[in-house]
């Protein structure tokens, strides 16, 4: 790569999360947006952020014609590493089936018999369709192998994609081990999980009804830390349930879906000093359930996110776009809130300081929309409205 400067001048909204006096951000600050807007790209990092009319000169220069500029989306729930599909499954719930858990074994089952060709191929086409809907950082899940070399292999080919790897052995309990669950929990904690933590920076477990309870989530997530990785739940999807507080305690960097929250859960969440409540509407929206109350997480002073939750079963969705217009219209949130949960928020979900934020020394991840306000997003759902991404400084699809 040259060392060039881009100036990227005209943008019509610039958001920021970060405050504007401030000379260098160190992470992710609360919404922030600068109207008619310029900003210098130098070394793969954001080198001058301002006004147009004061902006320096660059090597090469972009017209933003007045389009709306925001940080890359960081999309900090993704399940990517799988075979097969499930549209007969969701074609059946629209028609009145209920979701479960147990659909995921027909993804294991499928996984389990595609080459390792095969599952590189399914999730390059989704890393793909993540970059075009402009998520510059993303998290992926294994899960779908649940035996110590699908699982391996899983997040070894997850690691080609993305530094961003969870190892989610205790998805559900495989078949094999239904009536066994103490010998599946002793795999995943002991072999499994020795195999995946060279590749993985996370562990998580499905603690619900249907999957783990809260002693055997807890059980995996300290035998998580203790090979190095950091804990993150899903929890709280289906029901009320210990997924939260089993988060909280373990020092879980998000407890995800948090659909069905006591006024405990949501307590614990805005005292954990580092616990974000990722939420994931698209599975709402995919599955017909109630959508969780961000209101009450935003009132009450927790970090939210906002993820899709891409995979096969809830959520066949890798749109962020969608994601936040559904955070607005069906959770409430204003549509600054959305945006930021679904940067600034995201990179707090992956404990990130260099995306998430357009301050000076971030990483230049940037997303372009055909619009002159982030609001378009919400404002223009299902249109396709990201014009352009930057990678780290780079323009996908360019040279
Ligand atoms: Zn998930």
């Amino acid at each position: 790569m040259t060392r060039v400067s881009v100036l990227i001048t005209n943008i019509g909204e610039l958001v920021t999360n970060a405050p504007q006096d401030a000379v260098s951000v160190a992470s992710p600050g609360p919404f922030c947006a600068v109207n008619d807007a310029a900003l210098v790209i130098e070394d793969g990092l954001v080198a001058w952020v301002g006004p147009a009319a004061q902006a320096p000169a660059a090597d090469e220069l972009t017209d933003a014609a007045g389009r709306a500029v925001l940080p890359g989306f960081v999309d900090s729930h993704a399940h990517l590493v799988f075979a097969g599909e499930r549209g007969a499954e969701f074609a059946a719930r629209m028609a009145g089936l209920p979701y479960s858990a147990g659909g995921i074994r027909s993804t294991v089952a499928a996984t389990r018999a595609a080459s390792d060709g095969q599952l590189r191929a399914g999730l390059a086409r989704l890393a793909a369709e993540l970059a075009a809907q402009g998520t510059t950082t993303f998290e992926c899940k294994s899960g779908y192998g649940l035996t110590v070399a699908d699982e391996a292999r899983s997040v070894a080919l997850a690691a080609e994609v993305t530094p961003e790897v969870t190892y989610l052995g205790a998805h559900v309990v495989p078949a094999e081990y239904e009536s066994d669950v103490a010998g599946y929990l002793d795999l995943v904690c002991g072999p499994m999980l020795a195999a995946c933590a060279p590749f993985a920076r996370w562990v998580d477990v499905f603690c619900e009804r249907g999957a783990f309870g809260a002693d055997e989530a807890a059980a995996v997530l300290a035998a998580g830390e203790a090979a190095g990785l950091v804990p993150r739940v899903h929890a709280n999807q289906l029901g009320p349930g210990p997924g939260v507080q089993v988060a909280v305690q373990a020092g879980a960097a998000s407890a995800d879906h948090c659909t069905y929250l006591t006024d405990a859960d949501v307590d614990a969440l805005a005292s954990s000093g580092g616990t974000v409540a990722t939420l994931l509407p698209g599975v709402e929206f995919s599955t017909r359930q109630p959508y969780p109350d961000a209101r009450r997480l935003l009132e009450a002073g927790v970090t939210v996110a906002i993820a899709t939750d891409c995979n096969p079963g809830s959520c066949f969705s890798s749109s962020m776009p969608l994601c936040i217009a559904l955070a607005v219209r069906e959770m409430r949130m204003t549509t600054q809130e959305a945006v930021w949960a679904a940067t600034a928020g995201g990179a707090h979900a992956l404990r990130r300081t260099d995306v998430g934020h357009l301050g000076v020394g971030a990483r230049a991840d940037l997303v372009m929309l055909d619009g002159p306000t982030h609001a378009y997003l919400a404002y223009r759902p299902g249109v396709p409205l990201v014009a352009r991404v930057w990678q780290g400084g780079v323009a996908l699809g360019r040279e």
